[in-house]
């Protein structure tokens, strides 16, 4: 039997600690339904409670172990009313994402039955499509958590747009796989490349890049768009789009954007990847004012998990552990269909406890 994949395991803060705790369980059984040996989970202490009982926002030695892992895996971080003595929040997952190059932001968007639609068009009911968001420059280069903004007393204040060939061809490509891998399961595996090259000589950089790579992919079809144009289309037609690859900051704005258009945060799965290792968390927080309550989505979290165990696959060839994603999958599709999933968060009546334990029941069918 191959030696056991390892997943560095940081629970978090909040609801963090519950929704990564269902991802565990639901991980497990999906692994042991396709005859997979377990992930071996190694456990790292960190977030705003940690910081509270002993200064520190990570265990010694903690970030050197996540990299060491196969992946990492997050529930939440952060608390408000735990700060650093500038007044900023405990975020040491902000340095994992820069020390391990984690670029590709893949937040996927889908529609599933049952779970609130906000537009009334039946075709809202189609939407499934992926947010590629580069996640360590663009915009949020220089922000508060890199200390790169240039504040000239209380006058002005600089900010740093940075975009580097580097990342953006890495990026460009990660998409195009990403687009051929949808045409692969049936999607469209379309790609659309979201800028403001019209105004912004780094984003006509950014386009530039993609048109001398997308030749590369000629099974991959592809578009343009400008970002403001891209927001609009969002809700008047966000059923025609597929993969959409797009800047830090455009991609955290329009993924909150799409994530609202299928439900809320507690659907809303994130996976970031770098050359070496991925970190996948639900894209909500530690949402405090429900912590404690069993009242957390968990869906998110063991999307993300699903999202790992794809990249898992990918990493050790092991096609194994694909199935067992599609499975996670299937079985939220499956109980969302069936009316068997009802999440509180969408004025239903399960909680945590309830959603894990429904899907486990699904799992096993
Ligand atoms: P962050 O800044 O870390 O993203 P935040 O406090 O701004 O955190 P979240 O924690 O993501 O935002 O959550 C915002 C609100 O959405 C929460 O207060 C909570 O009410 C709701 N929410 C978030 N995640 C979930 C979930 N998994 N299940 C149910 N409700 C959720």
């Amino acid at each position: 039997m191959s030696e056991s994949l390892r997943i560095a395991l940081i629970r978090g803060d909040g609801i963090g600690i519950d929704v990564a705790d269902a991802a565990v369980a639901i991980i497990d059984r999906a692994m042991e339904r396709i005859g997979l040996s377990p992930l071996a989970y190694e456990p790292i202490l960190a977030g705003a409670g940690y910081f509270a009982d002993t200064g520190k926002d990570i265990e010694p030695g903690g970030e050197i172990r996540a990299g060491d892992a196969d992946a990492i895996f997050l529930g939440a971080i952060g608390l408000p009313s735990i700060r650093h003595a500038d007044g900023t929040e405990i975020s040491p997952h902000l340095r994992l994402r820069d020390r391990f190059g984690l670029y590709a932001g893949v937040r996927p968007v889908k529609a599933y039955p049952n779970a609130p639609q906000r537009l009334a068009d039946p075709r809202a009911a189609a939407i499934d499509m992926v947010i590629l968001r580069e996640s360590t420059e663009g915009l949020f280069y220089s922000a508060a958590a890199h200390g790169r903004s240039r504040i000239i007393g209380d006058e002005e204040v600089h900010e740093t747009l940075r975009i580097t060939r580097s990342t953006t061809e890495k990026l460009h490509h990660f998409g195009f796989r990403l687009a051929q891998k949808r045409k692969a399961r049936g999607k469209p595996g379309r790609l659309t490349c979201v800028d403001k090259a019209n105004v912004f000589p780094a984003m006509a950089f950014f386009r530039r890049i993609f048109d001398e790579i997308a030749p590369a992919y000629p099974d991959v079809e592809t578009g343009h768009q400008y970002v403001d144009a891209q927001a609009l289309n969002l809700i008047r037609n966000p059923w025609d789009y597929d993969v959409m690859v797009m800047e830090n900051m455009f991609g955290d704005i329009l993924s909150d954007l799409a994530g609202g258009l299928v439900g809320g945060m507690g659907m809303a799965a994130c996976a970031e990847i770098g050359d070496e290792t991925g970190l996948f968390q639900p894209a909500h927080g530690s949402a405090p004012d429900i912590m404690g309550q069993d009242k957390a989505n968990p869906l998110a979290a063991i999307l993300s998990g699903a999202l790992m165990l794809d990249y898992l696959a990918e990493k050790s060839g092991q096609t194994g552990l694909a199935e067992a994603a599609s499975l996670i999958e299937d079985a939220v599709q499956a109980g969302f269909q069936q009316n068997r999933l009802r999440p509180m968060e969408f004025g239903s009546d399960m909680g945590t406890i309830a959603v894990t334990r429904e899907l486990l029941t699904l799992l096993k069918d």
